[in-house]
């Protein structure tokens, strides 16, 4: 299981780490490359971290941390594909 959180929408306020059973979260600051220049700013308003899927080897998928993230940050990619996106830099435009 391949989880991606979007660092342009996390704003770390630590709703996966609560619901997750597995823990697989935790909480880190981000490197400032990863972010737009809007996330940048956003980030210094809401503590200066983001959540990381530092266990994902634990993720059984049950999908709980994308249902309650408030931000819709939070995807799941079940294929083992080579083409997979990069989980810690997924980029969406949209946001
Ligand atoms: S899908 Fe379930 S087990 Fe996996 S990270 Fe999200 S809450 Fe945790």
């Amino acid at each position: 299981m391949k989880i991606m959180i979007d660092r342009n929408r996390c704003e770390g306020k630590a709703t996966c780490l609560d619901v997750c059973p597995e823990d697989v979260f935790e909480l880190q600051k981000p490197a400032k490359q990863e972010l737009s220049w809007q996330s940048r700013i956003k980030l210094k308003f809401h503590g200066g971290e983001q959540a990381f899927a530092v266990n994902e080897g634990s993720c059984t998928g049950c999908e709980l941390c994308v249902e309650h993230c408030p931000e819709k940050a939070i995807s799941l990619d079940n294929h083992d594909s080579d083409q997979r996106k990069d989980p810690e830099s997924f980029y969406d435009p949209g946001s």
